[in-house]
């Protein structure tokens, strides 16, 4: 015990770390529709769970959309089957664990509301898109729902592996996601990387508040060159930050110019100053197992 107690010799090399170099992956043949809800779709069935741990793979993704998962204060209807799709999330997550794997949720919040929600609800109105507006997720209440959200659901689902957050691009959730929050009266003077930081840290705060094991990934998709180091700065060190590997590199002759952002894994996306968060779920490996949850 005295040894074990003492400080280790001062030429003990530490011992290094171990990456982190998840392998998850999507269902090849997973269908559009409510799959916690209804068995029919479910794109996991315990044959293919064990076929893919087989092959090296330790997660599987699904998206989650978070107003049906937990309770969604302002229109509490969305919400109404949230226990039943908690209860499904259980069994696959139980599933998974027992093929080794873990579960994780692609998010892509908060979800923008009708304007007809943004009428009786002016004060959390943000950036207007056609006919749907983003809960500004500089307003407190917004914050408290995504904090409070992200807790609810790692309690009802403890064994969670993780969420992985797409914060710009794809469906308009925060004001600056679709790169224009000039739109929204309190983001306009907030920089972008600050807003997208913040909603990834709200997410990990809900994280931390459940006491929750489960990791978080903030994928960069979607970030603009000119602030993604800023927001990258301003995300917690628990936080994972995922790239993609080919970001800004040239296209090579011969290839279709997709191909360079979905094939080519093993270049880093040059940026300046790159803090070091906990890991870096680089492109190098989690792009080339995951399907893009974008697209
Ligand atoms: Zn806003």
């Amino acid at each position: 015990m005295a040894e074990l107690s003492s400080a280790p010799p001062l030429d003990a090399a530490p011992l290094p770390k171990p990456p982190f170099e998840p392998r998850f992956c999507y269902s090849y043949f997973a269908l559009y529709g409510d799959p916690l809800l209804d068995p029919e779709l479910d794109p996991y069935p315990d044959g293919y769970l064990a076929r893919l741990a087989a092959s090296g793979v330790e997660g599987v993704w699904l998206q989650a959309v978070l107003y049906q998962l937990a309770p969604f204060p302002w229109d509490p209807a969305r919400s109404a089957r949230a226990e039943e799709r908690r209860a499904g999330l259980r069994r696959l997550v139980q599933r998974a664990r027992q093929q080794g794997l873990g579960v994780w949720l692609y998010l892509n919040e908060p979800r923008a509301m009708p304007l007809s929600f943004h009428a009786a609800h002016p004060g959390l109105r943000g950036v207007t898109e056609g006919d749907h507006a983003t809960l500004c997720t500089s307003v407190p209440a917004v914050q408290a729902y995504l904090r409070e959200s992200i807790a609810s659901l790692c309690r009802a689902v403890p064994d969670l592996a993780g969420f992985v957050t797409i914060t710009a691009s794809e469906n308009l959730t925060n004001c600056w996601s679709h790169h224009a929050g000039k739109g929204c009266p309190r983001c306009a003077g907030r920089s972008p990387a600050a807003v997208i930081a913040e909603v990834n840290t709200l997410i990990r705060d809900g994280i931390r508040q459940a006491n929750a094991s489960a990791r978080l990934i903030a994928w960069d998709w979607g970030w603009a060159d000119d602030w993604a180091s800023e927001a990258i700065g301003l995300l917690p060190q628990d936080v994972i930050l995922q790239s993609v590997s080919e970001w800004s590199l040239p296209p090579q002759p011969g290839r279709h110019p997709d191909h360079r952002r979905r094939i080519l894994h093993f270049q880093h996306r040059p940026r300046p100053a790159r803090p070091t968060p906990l890991g870096l779920g680089a492109g190098t490996r989690s792009s080339r197992q995951c399907q893009d949850p974008g697209r």
